[in-house]
């Protein structure tokens, strides 16, 4: 039978803490209805942490149904919004409260190192729950001067139940992207996290119930996608979904959020364009494609994966990075030294190690790394290929881990047009130290975001998305709320 709050020896500090294994359904935990469970592992030692509640179609509906009842009849829909604005800066206190146990369970379930977790994802949760506890009370409609005697005003009132799919790179991160405007918005939410790193968002549920969001207004089903997560985008009492992840399973659910034509936005995969000119601060420029290729063991949306460097310093360059990627500290991520950690998993692991065969069989120069490390865990060691060509599998797919490309390019009009040869389109950086240069390229660039003389700065009040297929709508800042408000129409005849 199903699960239990199991207690956990942190391989951190040693302290015993708990876990929750259940699922979070109408203000209660409660075993999956079949009664199923499902490993989730540490990647790090390849060992189960624990078995947790394996919510399928059955578990999805229950948890709508609560949602519904919350946001139709519930006390959530009358709540004061400032009030709405109280709880959610009273979870980001929890967390704060919590900060340390949260990081070791990041790190523990997706096994990024500790250091990243503890002063990079958590500093970040606390701070976006923050900024959208401050827009509960500050989403405004309009006053509209119509023709005729008549007083006409627009209403911006939540979407409804949202139902929210997550990945596994930033489990705790995007918790907080999704359930930040989402609760500002007054709307009710259905959460799945991803199969391999479910443990932080249950436990962010349950500091959720502490901070005072009444019964059904946060339900959270882990589970698989195929199961769990298209019974969320099927659900009929589903209002709007919001996904991350794959671009591939980004358009199943848009295809399949069609059938009850729900709102759907979808932050995707990308092949982000990083572009070093010969000009620019060549320091600052290696620690920049360092940070924004190997940043969380290479899977992030944005990374920078097509390193484009000008001919002029390109040797220089290509030399530097892999002097620099060889002296990363590999290992166990809780050793607060260690700069990279294992792959998410097995399959993640199998894949990227594909493509760095790919990219020796296809006449890459792999000048560092290129193999696994150690004999258990997923480790992968941080790998540069130089004479990347364009064409070249590594060039064009998202691989979703340490492994470098660094291309040469000779003019700016050639380097604008490579880097938008692509499918894709989250994000991109420029280095160079003339303005002109930098903004021109800003605005020919097709990219969501686009960093100047840096790479992966985020800030909860900045959106963030993708062009192309890298997805649709933006998330973080002002713009998210958008995703989870109708807006309404009121007119009312004055004579
Ligand atoms: P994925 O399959 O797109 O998973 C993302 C989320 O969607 C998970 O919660 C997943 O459930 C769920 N899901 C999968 N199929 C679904 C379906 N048919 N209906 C509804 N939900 C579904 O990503 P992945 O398999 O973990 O990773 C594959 C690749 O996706 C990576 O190699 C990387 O290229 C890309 N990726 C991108 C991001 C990003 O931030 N944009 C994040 C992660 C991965 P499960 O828990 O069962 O997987
Ligand atoms: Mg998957």
């Amino acid at each position: 039978m199903a699960t239990a709050t199991k207690s956990r020896k942190s391989a951190g500090d040693g302290a015993v803490k708990t876990f929750q294994t259940k699922m979070l359904i109408d203000g209660k935990w409660v075993d999956s209805a079949s009664g199923k469970t499902f490993a989730t592992i540490n990647p790090a030692t390849e060992e189960v942490i624990a078995q947790v509640a394996e919510g399928d179609a059955a578990d999805v509906d229950r948890a709508v149904q609560a949602a519904r009842r919350a946001f139709d009849s519930g006390p959530w829909r009358k709540a004061d919004a400032r009030d709405r604005g109280r709880m959610l800066n009273r979870l980001a206190d929890l967390i704060e409260a919590n900060i340390d146990e949260l990081a070791e369970l990041e790190t523990l379930d997706n096994g990024k190192p500790i250091s990243e977790s503890r002063h990079g994802d958590l500093p970040l949760v606390v701070d976006c729950l923050r900024y959208y506890a401050g827009w509960a009370d500050k989403i405004h409609g309009q006053t509209i001067p119509v023709r005729g005697r008549y007083f006409c005003y627009t209403r911006r009132e939540p979407v409804g139940v949202a139902g929210q799919i997550i990945p596994w790179n930033f489990p705790m991160l995007m918790v907080a992207w999704k359930w930040g405007p989402a609760l500002a918005a007054g709307c009710t939410i259905v959460l799945k996290p991803a199969e391999q790193t479910p443990l932080s968002a249950l436990r962010m549920g349950e500091l959720a119930l502490e901070a005072g969001f009444p019964a059904g207004v946060i339900n959270i089903v882990p589970g698989f996608g195929e199961t769990a997560g298209a019974a969320i985008v099927a659900h009929k009492g589903v209002d709007k979904v919001a996904f991350t992840g794959s671009t591939e399973v980004g358009k199943i659910i848009m295809r399949d959020a069609a059938k009850t034509l729900k709102r759907v936005t979808l932050e995707l995969g990308g092949k982000s364009p990083n572009i070093v000119f010969a000009d620019a601060d060549l320091d600052s420029a290696v620690d920049g494609a360092m940070l924004g290729l190997f940043l969380n063991q290479g899977q992030c949306c944005c990374a920078g994966s097509r390193l484009l460097v000008e001919d002029k310093v390109y040797d220089q360059m290509v030399e530097r990075l892999a002097a620099a990627t060889t002296k990363r500290k590999l290992g166990d991520p809780f050793d607060p030294e260690t700069q990279q950690g294992p792959q998410v998993d097995k399959t993640q692991f199998d894949k990227v190690m594909g493509y760095i065969d790919s990219g020796k069989q296809q006449g890459a120069r792999c000048v560092a790394g290129g193999e696994r490390f150690g004999s258990k865990g997923y480790f992968i060691r941080p790998t540069v290929f130089a004479d990347v060509k364009d064409e070249m599998t590594i060039a064009t797919e998202e691989i979703f881990g340490p492994v470098m490309q660094v291309l040469r390019f000779k003019s700016i009009d050639e380097v604008v047009q490579r880097a938008n040869t692509t499918d894709y389109g989250l994000a991109a950086a420029v280095w160079t130290q003339d303005i002109k240069k930098a903004h021109t390229i800003a605005e020919q660039i097709r990219a969501g975001t686009v960093w100047l003389n840096c790479y992966d700065v985020f800030d909860a009040a900045a959106p963030f998305g993708g062009f192309k297929a890298s997805g649709l709508g933006r998330e973080l800042g002002e713009k998210a709320l958008d995703n989870y408000t109708e807006l309404k129409t009121v007119t009312v005849a004055l004579s």
